[in-house]
């Protein structure tokens, strides 16, 4: 076996400690849990073991004496462009332990992110804005199919069929994350803020605790193919079922919760003994057709008496606009598109940088392919995968979603600092661990308060941009891509895209 004098990997990160400053209260030490620090008796003196640090900020949060700066390390592999410093490190780390490399989080690869390409429009003189402080302004938005037309009978009461809706005060919900791949505290986090927001947080694939029974009403309960706490009660105690078939993180890969991880609590919610591997395999093992998948949601909607939305989430790849329209002919009421920077627990590194395609370019796909084939109306659009502030959510919906979650969002309001290492369940800001020593530095009144401030933030900022617009409800901004110009794009990107570059009327 090689050990580590047969390779070189440089610290990545390096901790700067300013001693005159450092009162040596060893906080740092005990909140670091990648062994990074340490208390060196003799000396009387902090001390780090660089490699080991991941650079997740904790220590430099919590110094008492402002006395810590984590930095990029000085030393660094050799300079060679073919050569970029993480396929030289992953090749003597794999050459090392012979494995897959995993990582957490989104994609962080320097791809091109549309958004960022992508300008909204503004009223002047004709149509002209609206004030949303002294105007009414509409973002609630509602979850599930939608009839082809209203009739009404002679009394003029509504006579068309209606279908089960889920009903958001705002279209941002919070994405699938599972209790087990985040604490119980982050996961109540979520619950909380949901449920007073008027919006919907997401089970993830990993069943509903009994103690959030209670916030069923703002709880999307998945059905994966683990199908791990799926019980009647269980879909029924939620406000939608959606089937997840794939996430944009790792398209084509299935899940694995580690039997160190499945404690007392996981067991329960999950359904399965304690200290077993969780393993979600790829594909659901009954579903090889649209007409399988279709089986499974009649047999959803079936049991949850037709009461309920049932939608299907899949990760954006190539074909997602055939897919989505598939799946929309079975009687899905909505489609989840996950694109491929979105985050997650722990994925292969190979797979999470280089599988699936960016959200934007499948959302536009999506909506023009549904609408093309007179069923847009059929099923819902959620977006995921990187929403990062209010103006990204409101061009995915201009671009044809009618509302979308945040996941990385949701946990940088936890603390999240996008250290990448949540696959390890140490996070030092107590989400993706069960470890209760860290678990318990997650405070979900107080974090449940700062993402309804972000959450309220990103409305007010929505309401202010579409008054700009000269549009009083968000439902006149779904799939509105005239509101929508290109810069720096390329005639192919505006055609997929299906938006006019900037300048052009
Ligand atoms: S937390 Fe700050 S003051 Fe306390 S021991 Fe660490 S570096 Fe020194
Ligand atoms: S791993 Fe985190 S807590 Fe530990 S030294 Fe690095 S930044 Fe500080
Ligand atoms: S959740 Fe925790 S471990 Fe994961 S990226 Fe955020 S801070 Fe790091």
């Amino acid at each position: 076996m090689p050990n580590k004098t047969d390779y070189y990997i440089p610290a990545k990160f390096f901790v700067e400690r300013d001693h005159d400053r450092c009162i040596r209260c060893q906080a740092c030490v005990r909140q670091c849990p990648y062994e990074a620090t340490f208390y060196d008796a003799i000396d009387d003196k902090i001390t780090n073991i660089h490699a080991n640090c991941v650079n997740c900020k904790r220590c430099e949060f919590i110094c008492p004496t402002d006395c810590i700066t984590v930095i990029e390390h000085r030393s660094k592999f050799v300079k060679n462009h073919t050569w970029p410093d993480d396929l030289i490190e992953n090749v003597y780390e794999q050459a090392s332990f012979g494995g897959i490399k995993l990582t957490g989080m989104g994609c962080d690869k320097k791809y091109p992110v549309y958004f960022d390409h992508i300008l909204l429009n503004a009223s002047q003189v004709t149509n002209p804005s609206i004030d949303p402080l002294r105007e009414p302004m509409e973002l609630r938005t509602f979850i599930g199919r939608k009839p082809e037309k209203l009739e009404f009978d002679k009394h003029g009461k509504l006579a068309t069929k209606t279908h089960p809706q889920i009903e958001l005060a705002t279209p941002l919900m919070f994405g699938a994350m599972s209790l087990g791949s985040i604490s119980y505290n982050a996961f109540k986090t979520l619950a909380l803020a949901a449920s007073k927001l008027g919006t919907a947080s997401n089970t993830g694939e990993g069943g509903l605790h009994a103690d959030f029974y209670p916030y069923g009403k703002t709880i999307i309960v998945q059905c994966a193919s683990g199908r791990f706490g799926v019980s009647a009660e269980y879909l029924n105690a939620g406000a939608a079922v959606e089937i997840k078939v794939g996430q944009g993180a790792k398209p084509g890969i299935g899940g694995h919760l580690p039997g160190e991880k499945v404690d007392t609590l996981i067991s329960t919610t999950r359904m399965i003994p304690e200290g077993t591997d969780a393993i979600s395999p790829a594909p659901h093992h009954d579903i090889y057709s649209i007409e399988d998948l279709k089986q499974l949601i009649d047999a959803l909607k079936e049991a949850t008496e037709f009461k309920k939305p049932v939608g299907v989430k899949i990760a954006a790849v190539h074909n997602v606009a055939a897919i989505a329209s598939g799946i929309v002919r079975a009687g899905a009421d909505f489609v989840t598109i996950d694109g491929f920077r979105g985050g997650t627990g722990a994925a292969p590194w190979q797979t999470r940088n280089n599988v699936g395609i960016p959200i934007e370019l499948a959302i536009a796909q999506v909506d023009t392919r549904l609408r093309d084939e007179g069923i847009r109306h059929l099923a819902s659009v959620i977006a995921a995968g990187s929403i990062r502030q209010s103006s990204d959510l409101m061009k995915i919906i201009a671009l044809g979603a009618d509302a979308a979650y945040i996941g990385t969002a949701a946990l940088m309001t936890m603390g999240c600092t996008l250290c990448q290492t949540c696959y390890t369940g140490r996070c030092a800001w107590g989400i993706t661990t069960q470890n209760p020593y860290l678990t318990k530095r997650l405070n979900p009144e107080r974090c449940s308060e700062r993402l309804i401030n972000l959450v309220k933030a990103w409305s007010h900022e929505m309401k202010e941009m579409l008054g700009g617009m000269g549009l009083n409800s968000i439902e006149s901004l779904r799939g509105n891509r005239l509101h929508l110009r290109g810069v720096g794009l390329t005639d192919t990107d505006l055609d997929i895209l299906g938006i006019l570059p900037a300048g052009r009327q």
